[in-house]
């Protein structure tokens, strides 16, 4: 995988395909600083159609109170009510748009891109308690569906940092919580097991 800078690729020349997927990725990962400034679990997306951003978003449960508010449905909100993004009613609005979230989509935001027809997923680390596209159900591919198409989901990019960025969440007091509980003692682990990356899950 490549790991040059976002603005060009390792020789100066024009960005190759792995250098577009990172400079996406950092701009889903400046998302989830924003939600982690905002005190919330800190997973953030961007979605791409036509080389251009046309939605990002954030974790907004906390602040909502309501744990379906997940990244990737705030920003499939803002896109199917923009009438210039969803011009029309059409059965897969997302199939010519592309996600990069910074954390694998959760096994209900994996099942809501497969009935909008999401053209492709690219993710950060794994989610080994929800991942929704072959961590705990292929519900992106690997589970048959009657009717809707699958889509690849690749990870690992950017995920040491979007794993990092999540530890520096759950160190500190997470004061919405239901039930506060003390992290006085807990330090920051840096150590992060290495796995094969990115992690293809083809359909
Ligand atoms: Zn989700």
């Amino acid at each position: 995988m490549a790991s040059t800078g976002p603005s060009e690729g390792a020789t100066g020349g024009p960005l190759d395909k792995e250098d577009i997927h990172m400079q996406w990725m950092q701009c889903a990962m400046d998302m989830a600083e924003e939600a982690l400034a905002a005190q919330e679990v800190p997973v953030g997306c961007v979605f791409v159609r036509d080389g251009r951003i046309i939605a990002r978003a954030r974790n907004r449960t906390n602040q909502l109170r309501n744990a379906t508010r997940h990244a990737e449905l705030e920003a499939i909100d803002e896109i199917l009510a923009n009438r210039e993004l969803t011009p029309t009613v059409t059965e897969y609005p997302l199939s010519e748009t592309t996600l990069y979230v910074t954390v694998e989509p959760c096994i209900m935001c994996a099942s809501a891109l497969r009935q909008m027809g999401i053209k492709e997923v690219f993710y950060g680390c794994g989610n080994d308690r929800f991942g929704g596209c072959g961590s705990v159900l292929g519900v992106n591919s690997a589970l048959p569906h009657p009717k809707h198409p699958g889509y690849r989901a690749t990870g690992g990019y950017m995920r040491e940092d979007a794993i990092m960025i999540l530890r520096r969440f759950y160190i500190t007091e997470n004061t919405n919580a239901p039930v506060p509980k003390s992290k006085a003692n807990r330090v920051l682990k840096t150590d992060i097991p290495s796995r094969l990356s990115p992690k293809p899950q083809a359909a």
